[in-house]
């Protein structure tokens, strides 16, 4: 482990982080929506790697695959570690969750992940724009 270069990484997170919070501010997000933006990101570092071990042309086998993959990839990579401190940094300030959620009450909530769980949504958010979309069955 090269420890200078370890900080040196550490380092680029925090700039990461700085550039995001300049970008959103402070972020309030239910648990599941703060993992949807972690997965995104997680998402894109897959897709570099992907395309990463597929760069050599199907045609011309020797040709070498493409760093720029990687630098891509490590770009995301770091992306990913700033909204995983900005995650902690939002559990170790007290996991508020955002106004909108905590005013719904308990029977709304249960049949909304009732709901939520049978369309199996693929970026598992629970989103304001989500639960503007559910309709309960009854008025709750
Ligand atoms: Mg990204």
């Amino acid at each position: 482990m090269d420890v200078i270069n370890q900080q040196r990484i550490l380092d680029e997170v925090a700039i990461e982080r700085l550039r995001q919070y300049d970008k959103w501010g402070d972020q309030i997000h239910t648990v599941t929506h703060w993992m949807s933006i972690l997965g995104e990101e997680v998402g894109e570092a897959d897709k570099e790697a992907v395309e990463y071990e597929a760069s050599p042309d199907e045609i011309f086998l020797d040709r070498p695959r493409d760093p720029i993959y990687l630098d891509r990839m490590r770009k995301e990579l770091l992306e990913a570690a700033a909204v995983s401190v900005a995650m902690i940094e939002w559990i170790d300030e007290g996991a508020t969750y955002p106004p909108w959620y905590e005013n719904l009450s308990p029977e709304f909530i249960r049949q909304f992940v009732d709901w939520y769980q049978k369309h199996a949504f693929p970026d598992r958010a629970f989103t304001h724009e989500k639960i503007a979309e559910f309709k309960p069955e009854n008025d709750v």
